[in-house]
This record gives C-alpha cells, structure tokens and sequence, in this order.
C-alpha cells in the first residue's frame, strides 16, 4: 500500500486554519487531523482527546524523553507536540495526516520529513487580520496586539514553506489548498524512487542495446 502523505498547515492567528481545514476534510475524506498533546488549560468548550490531549509537564516531559513525538515546541509558555505513533500508523494505513502547528514544529518536520508538504495560511492583507481578531469578541486590544507581533515573527518563516494559502473565500480556497497538495505529489522531490527506477532502468535498457550492438559489429 502506498503510503499516505503528511501535510503541515501553519499560519497566522485568526487567518481561519480551523475553519479552513474542516472545509478540506468534509470534501475530501481520505485526509486526517493529528489531535496534539498540550500542556495548556483547556478552553470551556474543549473535550479531552477531541482538540488535544491535556497533559501536565511532567507527562508531557517524560514523552520527550522517550521520544515520542514526531515534533514538539513551546508557544506562550506551554508545550504543544504532535504524538508520533498515531501519525505513522495512518501513514502506513495510507492515509493522509494534516498537522495543524506553529511554525517551530513545522521546521522540524521540514528536517525530519523532507517530502511532507508544508502550507501557510494567511488573511490576503493584515487589516483583514486585525478585524477578524477584533471580530472574535474574545481578545482585549492588547491580546490582539501580541498576536500581531507573533504573526510578524512568523512572517519571517513563510519563505520555508512550500505554498501560502490566502484565505479570502474558505469554499475556493479549500478547494485551491487540495489542488496545492496534489500539485506538491507530483514534485520530483516527492517521487524520488520513481526516478531512480527510471534512470536504472533506462541505464539496463541502453546497457544491453550496447551490448546487442557491440555482438552485431
Ligand atoms: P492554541 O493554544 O491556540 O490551540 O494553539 C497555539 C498554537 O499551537 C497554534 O499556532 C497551533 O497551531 C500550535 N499547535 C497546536 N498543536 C501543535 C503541535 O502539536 N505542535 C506544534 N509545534 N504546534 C502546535
């Protein structure tokens, strides 16, 4: 069975990543969320298991020690990681896994998994931005500004990635981020085996063409 593909999604604090990656699995099925480990309170509405895994630091420390996730960061002073064994069993399975990260993890996985596609979703201008935030009625100016000057930090990142999703109509752009991720499949990085058989076979078919010829003359 082919393996499945591993698919990163970062970006800016309110560009709609949540949204956007619910649109592109109720499209497409063959995608599935990692759920995180975090050593962050969970928020009233979230459930054990469903958003991430609570966990407190000295858990979430033990894991490291044994290696068990695939990448792990701290953000706002708390740990986030993605827990390695779910993500390498649907792999096998052949199913496509979205990691929904900041861009810390998304690096390592750059390192650790060089063929895995990584995504950068952002608003199309930052005054969108600023009013989606503001619209969310949840964060005071100040909130809003830290999360400013976080996204100015990640900015610095977006060249790393491999696509920048603006998100300016969650629908099309669901629909552009999986003709992205399939345009990414087709990468000769992607397909190193297919090109090494290539030229093996190539080199084996000349070989013996030279071979015959070389008998003939
Ligand atoms: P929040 O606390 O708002 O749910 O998430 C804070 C940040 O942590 C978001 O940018 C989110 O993408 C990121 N995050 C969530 N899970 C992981 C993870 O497993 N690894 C890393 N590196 N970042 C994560």
């Amino acid at each position: 069975m082919t393996r499945g593909d591993l698919i990163v999604i970062s970006g800016f604090s309110g560009a709609g990543k949540g949204t956007l990656m619910r649109a592109l699995m109720e499209k497409h099925s063959e995608f599935c969320l990692s759920v995180s480990m975090t050593t962050r309170k969970p928020r009233e509405s979230e459930v054990d298991g469903r958003e991430y895994y609570f966990v407190s630091r000295e858990e979430f420390e033990e894991r490291i020690r044994k290696g068990m996730f695939l990448e792990y960061a701290t953000y706002v002073g708390n740990y986030y990681g993605t827990p390695l064994d779910y993500v390498e069993k649907m792999l096998d399975e052949g199913r496509s896994v979205i990691l929904e990260i900041e861009v810390q993890g998304a690096l390592q996985i750059r390192e650790k998994v060089p063929d895995a596609v990584l995504m950068f979703v952002t608003t199309p201008d930052i005054e969108t931005l600023y009013a989606r935030l503001k619209g969310r009625g949840t964060e005071n100016e100040e909130t809003i500004m830290r999360r400013l000057g976080q996204a100015a930090v990640e900015a610095e990142m977006i060249g790393q990635y491999d696509y920048i999703v603006v998100n300016d109509e969650v629908d099309r752009c669901a629909d552009r981020m999986y003709a992205m991720i399939c345009a990414a499949k087709s990468a000769p990085v992607r397909n190193a085996e297919l090109v090494e058989t290539l030229k093996k076979d190539l080199a084996a078919v000349l070989g013996n063409k030279q071979t015959v010829k070389g008998e003939q003359s």
